[in-house]
């Protein structure tokens, strides 16, 4: 059986730990291969590549750096369905929507590539009496990432392209349920021309992590994940002096007005609810019409698509739905269902019982619908993180934005209507970090940042786009002066002003 191997110093290993987990497909319940796990003389071996490396890089010039970035473009376009079918053998994903997070992923590459123009820095002239002002970014060194399984390429291509442009050396650690992708991205940025050291993979669990979190010589921290960790990931980091940004979990919400395009809003919400088996955090979970006949409406036409939804592997082109990532989120999914009916929310469509023949031993649930769903039901608080949509009656518009500002979570949200002042309004008074209007899933693009607010976001920075470089560079302001003569002679012992 295989074993999924660390990047660390330009080559694949295993290394020292002894250590290693089994990796599943979803599909099948088979265990396919296992994965190093590290330990914290691993880790400390990639940091201390990566501290070698790393001034060498952040003095490479951004336009060498970007044009590195731009042959591992090159090679990522050629490989995208080698990579889509890495990521769909170990998160159970269809094929068509591991390719999708591929090409978001790519789009942030895309973004890195203008390394050039993203660090030009600011010049002011005569600040004072000939003196100048420049101000420049310069990059952090070693920073590390931590990140989900459900984005396996994504998540990681939100913080590694712009660090690399930036010219730091980049440690990721991704998760140890789909460890793969990140193995293959390694190499083919070894193949554009990367120097050794600069990106690396560490494999591995919460021993890897924060053995990355205990290291002085990582500067920051970048995670994606459950808002616990996100949290834990936060603290931890930023009591040693890491900067830190740390996008936790969510609940996101879709607000559906009477006035709305109801048949646009169900197809919507089916994307958004069941797509990727409701395994994405930026999922809508939870629908807010507005109404009663909007409501019976919307349930209906739900309903009848849901029963149309084809589950089956992510690799079979027929499938709309995959299986959930492994056996103990099945199980915790399915409990979560449980919770509902005791709660007294209404079972509209049960996927407890589902069952794909021939794989029977997959990790698969039916798309689930609860109606009248409650805010006090932990149904409605919790993120469950699987195919279980949640609808919540509400009689007014007011009412919908109250639900959502109140909420826990800030990651995303929808409005679908018609009508652009109820549209507007909503965008200025909810309080989430990324807001679709007749959107259901507004993942802003690479040029844009990424993030949520309230508990779905830990840290001032965002992901990605200018949020992205400021997290990845440190502002350094310079002021000069030169002996070009006009000078006082004498010792100045009051606060400089370089009248
Ligand atoms: P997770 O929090 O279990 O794991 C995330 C990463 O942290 C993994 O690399 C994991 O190995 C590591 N980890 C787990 N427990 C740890 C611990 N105690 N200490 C240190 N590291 C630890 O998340 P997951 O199950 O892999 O991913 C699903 C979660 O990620 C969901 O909550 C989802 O909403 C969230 N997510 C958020 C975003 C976002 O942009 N806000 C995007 C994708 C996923």
């Amino acid at each position: 059986m295989t074993t999924i191997a660390h990047f660390i110093d330009g080559r694949p290993t295993i290394g020292a730990s002894g250590r290693s987990a089994p990796v599943f497909d979803p599909a099948t319940g088979a265990e396919t291969g296992r994965v190093a796990l590290a330990d914290a003389a691993d880790v400390r071996a990639a940091v201390a590549a990566a501290r070698a490396a790393q001034p060498a890089w952040g003095a490479t010039t951004p336009l060498r750096r970007a044009r590195i970035l731009n042959r591992f473009l090159t090679i990522l376009e050629a490989r995208v369905d080698e990579l889509a079918a890495a990521i769909t053998a170990e998160h159970g994903k269809v094929l068509s929507d591991a390719r999708g997070e591929i090409r978001r992923g790519i789009e942030v590459v895309e973004f890195a590539t203008a390394a050039p123009e993203l660090l030009k820095g600011e010049f002011s002239e005569n600040v004072g009496t000939r003196v100048d002002s420049h101000s420049l970014r310069q990059p952090l060194g070693v920073v590390a990432g931590i990140t989900p399984f459900n984005f396996p390429a994504m998540v990681p291509m939100w913080m590694f392209p712009v660090a690399l442009a930036c010219g730091n050396a980049f440690i990721l650690k991704p998760s140890e349920r789909c460890p793969s992708a990140a193995c293959l991205i390694a190499g083919w940025l070894a193949e554009a021309g990367l120097p050794k050291g600069v990106f690396q993979v560490v494999q591995g669990d919460k021993t890897a992590a924060d053995a990355l979190l205990a290291d002085p010589d990582v500067a920051a921290v970048s995670f994606v994940g459950s808002t616990p960790v996100a949290r834990h990931i936060y603290e931890t980091a930023t009591r040693s002096g890491k900067r830190c940004q740390a996008l936790g979990g969510a609940k996101n919400h879709m607000v559906i007005m009477p006035d709305a395009d109801l048949d646009q809003a169900a197809d919507a919400l089916m994307g958004a609810a069941y797509g990727s088996a409701g395994e994405r955090c930026m999922a809508i979970s939870i629908a807010l019409p507005v109404g009663k006949a909007t409501a019976d409406a919307l349930v209906a036409r739900l309903t009848e698509r849901a029963e149309k939804l084809a589950i089956g592997p992510g690799s079979d082109p027929a499938s709309d739905m995959g299986p959930l990532v492994s056996k103990p989120h099945l199980e915790r999914v399915r409990g979560y269902i449980d919770t509902g009916v005791e709660e007294g929310a209404k079972l509209v469509l049960d996927g407890r019982g589902f069952v794909r023949s021939g794989h029977e031993n997959g990790y698969f649930i039916g798309a689930t619908l609860f109606d009248d769903v409650t805010p006090r039901m932990r149904i409605y608080r919790e993120e469950i993180f699987g195919p279980v949509l949640g609808i919540v009656r509400v009689d007014d518009f007011d009412t919908a934005i109250r639900l959502i500002n109140e909420h826990e979570f800030g990651n995303g949200t929808a409005i679908f209507t018609r009508d652009g002042g109820a549209a507007r309004e909503f965008a200025t008074r909810i309080q989430a970090g990324m807001v679709g209007i007749n959107v259901p899933i507004p993942v802003p693009m690479a040029f844009h940042s990424f993030g949520g607010w309230k508990a779905s976001l830990f840290g001032d920075h965002h992901m990605h786009g200018a949020e992205g470089v400021r997290f990845y560079t440190r502002l350094k302001t310079v002021t000069s002066r030169w002996p070009t003569g006009g000078r006082r002679a004498g010792a100045d012992f009051i606060m400089p002003t370089m009248e």
